[in-house]
């Protein structure tokens, strides 16, 4: 079968965790998460680990080549015909080592998913979430900052994967979860 990819595209708070696990359970993607990775990473308590955090709770990027180090070392780690990347690439430098890693793992099939959820609502679910998981970088003047990151940088991620026959775009404003899965999974064609 032919190695296939997932790009989960979308703004802090616009549900990616949650439909990423949806895509796994229904079509055995494996997700890899470069938030999730990075805070694993921070919980050794060396000084690598500082200076990701450091990053972190002020809602920074981490350098683009430490990403990618711990992107590349953690999917070398496993045999992955599906894999879903959530987080990355982020910025246009990522969409180069992103393109170029997808080669090397031979992967000949990308989906690009894209969930649009407005400014508003993101800024309402994060507050929500700080106050659930109590995530260090969902206080109030962060989430504005990596909004605003977002749009300046992640955005032309967004429109640099819009140009591709694959590409999906669904909306999660307004609506709960489980309705934005049965719209995803109703446009997708994977057995
Ligand atoms: P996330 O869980 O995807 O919201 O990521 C949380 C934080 O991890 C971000 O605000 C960044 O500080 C860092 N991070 C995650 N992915 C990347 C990436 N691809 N490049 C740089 N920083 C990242």
């Amino acid at each position: 079968m032919a190695k296939q990819a997932i790009l989960m595209l979308g703004a802090p708070g616009s549900g990616k965790g949650t439909q990423a696990k949806n895509l796994e359970k229904e079509y055995g993607f494996v997700q890899i998460s470069t938030g999730e990775l990075l805070r694993e990473r921070v919980k050794v308590l060396d000084e690598l680990g500082k200076q990701i955090s450091d990053f972190m709770n002020v809602g920074a990027f981490v350098p683009d080549e430490l990403i990618s180090k711990m992107l590349v070392e953690h999917i070398r780690s496993a045999a992955m015909d599906k894999i879903l990347f959530d987080g990355f690439p982020r910025n246009e430098t990522q969409i180069q080592i992103f393109e170029k890693l997808l080669q090397e793992l031979g992967i000949e099939e990308l989906t690009p998913i894209y969930l649009h959820v407005e400014e508003e609502e993101l800024i309402r679910r994060l507050l929500k979430r700080a106050e659930i998981e109590g995530r260090a970088d969902d206080t109030e003047g962060t989430i504005g900052k990596r909004i605003k990151t977002y749009n300046t940088l992640t955005h032309p991620v967004v429109d640099h994967y819009a140009t591709y026959p694959n590409f999906i775009q669904v909306s999660g404003d307004d609506q709960p979860a489980e309705v934005v899965w049965e719209e995803l999974k109703g446009r997708l064609s994977f057995k």
